[in-house]
């Protein structure tokens, strides 16, 4: 496992790519320890595929202390400069600050962390699910390098969104797997699937290769418990199961 190193980030470009999304383009240089007998730090940003970045929001917790928020890198090992996909969260003090920054501008960061990476499996199938920018890890695994010489059999991706106007990558997705949007709440003449990913899932039958896949779920949390439910009543094996959950959504009080 590579060391976790912290980064200052130059951003090189900042563009909305859904009404609610934006891609973050950044290059970081390692910074060197405040400690004089720790030696500089050379490595240049590294990472695998399905990793994140640990980014420095300034001053925006408790007492003016720094609060820190995870982002999934959405490109992949080989791409530079590096992106974020993130999702502008109301009065969300992470996702806020970030979009705030344009070319030019300076943020910090500790990378790279998580065990979200994608494990070979040429004698399987894969299936990708995603709500929203959970699809940001999906993005840099299938477009790596590693994936692209161990591929699977082949390669399904889910994306649920709310409307048609918050799909992500599709382009980028489809050469390498089968690409499935699953839309809520379609607002024009939606003529793919209408429904959460779940609603996709439970309308597969028993010829779908349930128990030859290896199946990677990121995004909500709710989303991530429903869709294993479903996967364990299929008889899917839970070490086939891998998840990265983004948030939890708050209980409903009573
Ligand atoms: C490992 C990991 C990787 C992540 N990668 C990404 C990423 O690539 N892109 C990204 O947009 N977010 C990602 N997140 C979520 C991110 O870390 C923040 O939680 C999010 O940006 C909100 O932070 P905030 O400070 O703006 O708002 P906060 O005030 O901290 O959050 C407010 C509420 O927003 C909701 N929320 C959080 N994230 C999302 C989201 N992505 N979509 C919709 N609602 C959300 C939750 O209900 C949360 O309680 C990731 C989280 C984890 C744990």
């Amino acid at each position: 496992m590579a060391a976790v190193t912290q980064y200052l980030c130059t951003v090189i470009s900042h563009r909305m790519i859904t009404p609610t999304v934006y891609e973050l383009a950044f290059e970081g240089e390692p910074i060197p320890s405040a400690d004089p007998a720790k030696p500089a730090p050379t490595e240049p940003f590294h990472f695998r595929a399905g990793q994140y970045i640990s980014v420095v929001v300034p001053g925006a917790g408790p007492g003016g202390r720094d609060l820190r928020r995870a982002y999934s890198i959405a490109s992949h090992p080989e791409a530079r400069p590096v992106e974020l996909c993130v999702k502008i969260v109301d009065n969300g003090p992470g996702s806020n600050f970030l979009n705030r920054l344009r070319k030019g501008d300076t943020f910090k960061g500790f990378a790279p962390y998580g065990d979200f990476t994608y494990e070979t499996s040429p004698t399987k199938h894969v299936c990708f699910i995603a709500t929203g920018t959970g699809i940001a890890p999906f993005r840099a695994m299938m477009l790596s390098a590693e994936y692209q010489a161990n591929p699977p059999k082949s390669a399904t991706c889910l994306l649920g969104v709310r409307d048609e106007e918050e799909l992500l990558y599709q382009s980028d997705i489809t050469p390498y797997g089968k690409w499935i949007p699953c839309v809520s709440q379609p607002k024009g003449g939606w003529n793919g699937f209408r429904g959460r990913v779940t609603d996709y899932l439970r309308t597969l039958g028993e010829d779908f290769p349930w128990k030859e896949t290896e199946y990677y779920l990121c995004g909500a949390g709710q989303m991530i418990d429903e869709v294993r439910a479903i996967l364990t009543e299929r008889g899917v094996d839970k070490d086939s199961i891998h998840r990265e959950i983004y948030f939890k959504q708050p209980k409903p009080t009573a």
